[in-house]
């Protein structure tokens, strides 16, 4: 086998990550995403937001993006966001678009690593499903006719090639995503899969690494956190949470766990305890 056999390396400087946010999470959500990944992609990151926010524009050297979608977490407001997203990553000369929530951590060499096996040459739709079927619904122009597809969770984050990015392009670019989501009346993942799986006939592949807060955090094993490409979490109820089960700094000082983790992964930081 000569190298002619390999795809393509992929290197940081290949992926558009995109962050979702919304104006009353800058201040809870985003300083331990500054203070940890970010660092280790802050060329590379862009945060989708709803709002002029000079703090955090200066706090990520001009990286908020005001998308001017409403700041509701309606359905609209979400295609919204995830549209300019899309287009922005259009505009860009990137070749992998990979799009993450407010409440992901992402390892960030690991991602670029588990990119490096796919080309962005061909239509790839990376991401994890939440659902243990395919989504079925009702086809809006023949109410006799089901639809079935799989869908990437957002909150766990996904990829898509350029290629395909390209493919979407006539169909949902420019805006059109909304009006997708508009006429389907799902959230923004959905959506997603709706025009990838079922619009264009591209199947979703699964990588087991992404992880959203609908899983149970600390079912990941800190021995196996090196190979896992995101992270999340969340709150159960008042007085029970959904977070990694690492150790670390205390609890009160880094209640989401991602200062933690991100000292495993990356030990010789400064502010990692030695
Ligand atoms: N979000 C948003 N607008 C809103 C509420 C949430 O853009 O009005 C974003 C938020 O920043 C996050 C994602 O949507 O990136 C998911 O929000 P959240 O974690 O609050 O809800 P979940 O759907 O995960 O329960
Ligand atoms: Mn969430």
């Amino acid at each position: 086998a000569t190298a002619t056999s390999k795809p393509p390396t992929t290197t940081l400087q290949d992926v558009f990550v995109s962050v979702k946010t919304t104006r009353s999470y800058h201040r809870w959500r985003l300083p331990v995403i500054l203070k940890t990944w970010f660092q280790l992609a802050k060329e590379q990151t862009w945060f989708f937001t709803d709002t002029e926010d000079p703090e955090f524009q200066k706090k990520t050297n001009g990286h908020m993006i005001n998308t001017n979608c409403s700041s509701s977490h309606g359905r609209r407001a979400l295609c919204c966001k995830l549209s300019v997203e899309l287009d922005t990553f259009l505009d860009s000369d990137k070749k992998w678009f990979c799009h993450f929530d407010d409440d992901n951590y992402v390892n960030v060499p690991r991602l670029v690593r588990v990119l490096g096996d796919y080309s962005p040459q061909q239509d790839w739709y990376l991401g994890k499903p939440s659902t243990k079927a395919p989504l079925e619904i009702i086809s809006r122009e023949n109410k006799s006719q089901k639809i079935s597809f799989w869908f990437a969770t957002g909150g766990a984050g996904f990829c898509l090639s350029r290629a395909l990015a390209l493919k979407m392009l006539p169909v949902a670019g420019g805006g059109k995503f909304i009006s997708i989501g508009e006429k389907i009346r799902l959230p923004d993942d959905v959506t997603m899969g709706y025009v990838i799986e079922h619009l264009l006939r591209k199947p979703l592949t699964v990588i087991d690494q992404f992880h959203s807060h609908f899983e149970p955090m600390k079912f990941i094993h800190q021995e196996t956190m090196h190979e896992q490409i995101t992270f999340s979490y969340s709150r159960y109820s008042k007085n029970e949470v959904n977070v990694l089960k690492i150790d670390g700094f205390d609890s009160r000082l880094d209640p989401t766990r991602f200062l933690s983790l991100h000292c495993l992964l990356f030990p010789y930081l400064s502010f990692c305890p030695r």
